[in-house]
């Protein structure tokens, strides 16, 4: 089973990721995971990416389809492509190593929740700096307002969950997809519309049962 799976932050991707490829022992191909270890492994790759980075710029997509196509090679039993493609360049560089290996994609998961939904599950969010611990000020909130539970001291708002880079990601998110769904619409690749708002194991059901559709 290969797929690609789409979802903005805070749509709980890493938990449905996580059950997909337990259910179908398949591996999580992670663009900023891989991207990550090229550059700490000091590969040929993740050198060049390096450059990139160091002088603020972003990677190309020539480079990020390599690592990806890399990677790939490597999980003959089937991935979730989860950060790439996200560009109509990617997509294409995908669709060209797929081709020469006589692969396809099976389906998009695509995980929906609307942004009203997932503002205030974001900004919302107070991260100890000391321990890591995760709270929220609805719906896990700690013992003491604005302190954590183990005795740390103060939590603060991550600059990931402050709202106005939490909006800035996720108009970056829905372009991205736009291409991406557009893309593959296009080409008849099946698109699985997941409503994520639901509970999380609703929405683990709903994925499971139309993967299984797909045998
Ligand atoms: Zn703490």
């Amino acid at each position: 089973m290969r797929l690609i799976l789409l979802g903005p932050p805070g749509a709980g991707k890493g938990t449905q990721c996580k059950r997909i490829i337990d259910a179908y022992k398949i591996v999580h191909l992670s663009s900023g995971d891989i991207l990550r270890g090229e550059r700490a492994a000091g590969s040929e790759l993740g050198r060049k990416a390096q450059s990139y980075m160091d002088s603020g710029g972003l990677v190309p997509d020539g480079i990020i389809i390599d690592m990806m196509v890399a990677a790939m090679k490597k999980a003959s039993q089937g991935y979730v492509l989860d950060g790439f493609p996200r560009t109509v360049v990617q997509a294409e560089g995908l669709d060209a190593a797929l081709a020469k290996a006589g692969e396809k994609i099976d389906a998009i998961v695509n995980l929906q929740v609307d942004d009203a939904l997932i503002l205030p599950r974001m900004t919302g969010r107070r991260s100890c700096p000391k321990c890591g611990a995760v709270y929220h000020i609805e719906t896990l909130k700690p013992k003491v307002e604005g302190q954590c539970d183990k005795g740390c001291g103060a939590l603060v708002q991550r600059a990931d969950d402050k709202p106005e880079v939490v909006s800035t990601r996720l108009k970056t998110y829905h372009e991205q997809t736009a291409v991406v769904v557009g893309y593959y619409t296009k080409r008849g690749v099946k698109m699985i519309n997941i409503d994520a708002s639901q509970e999380i194991s609703k929405v683990n059901r709903a994925v499971l049962k139309e993967l299984e559709s797909l045998k």
